[in-house]
């Protein structure tokens, strides 16, 4: 059985971050999508929230399991047998501190491999920070977001931290 974790803020989580769990799982047994206990300086939503919207927009990939961690990715890997880390790929630019990434990760922990999948082009742009800006301009990001993380951010209003 081989397990892979997908760590992120998911603040909040993205049609492009479900395409990258939708693959990783057809190539491993079980996906645990980690999310970030600090979601960066000033989320959208809370730590329970991104859990509860990863979980509901994921709800019928059965090999996905939902899961927090704060500290190091390599500790949590060791506990709980994890074999690979998978990365989204959506342009240069986020090669580098990926590389970086997982260069670190493998001195922590020599057993930890990262796995990168590419974007699918259709999600290239999509990244949880311009999702939000979007939305707090008022623009339709109906296409982006799972059903559940559109109601959330309509909850949440235009303009809310
Ligand atoms: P973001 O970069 O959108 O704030 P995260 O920090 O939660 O999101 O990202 C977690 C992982 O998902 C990273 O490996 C990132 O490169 C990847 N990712 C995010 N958006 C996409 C996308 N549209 N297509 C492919 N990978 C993505």
């Amino acid at each position: 059985m081989k397990v892979a974790i997908y760590p992120g803020s998911f603040d909040p989580i993205t049609n492009g971050h479900m395409d990258i769990v939708d693959r990783a799982s057809k190539v491993f047994d079980k996906v645990i999508v980690a999310v970030l206990i600090n979601g960066g300086k000033n989320p959208m939503f809370d730590l329970d929230e991104r859990v509860e919207l990863v979980k509901k927009s994921l709800v019928n990939n059965k090999k996905v399991e939902v899961d927090s961690f704060t500290g190091l990715l390599t500790d949590y890997i060791k506990e709980n047998d994890v074999d690979v880390i998978v990365k989204g790929l959506r342009a240069v630019s986020d090669f580098e501190s990926e590389f970086q990434m997982a260069t670190m990760n493998r001195k922590l922990n020599e057993n930890a491999e990262t796995f990168f999948l590419t974007t699918d082009m259709k999600y290239a742009h999509l990244s949880s920070s311009l999702v939000k800006e979007v939305f707090r301009l008022g623009g339709d990001i109906e296409e982006f977001v799972s059903k559940p993380v559109l109601d959330a951010m309509i909850d949440k209003g235009v303009g809310d931290e």
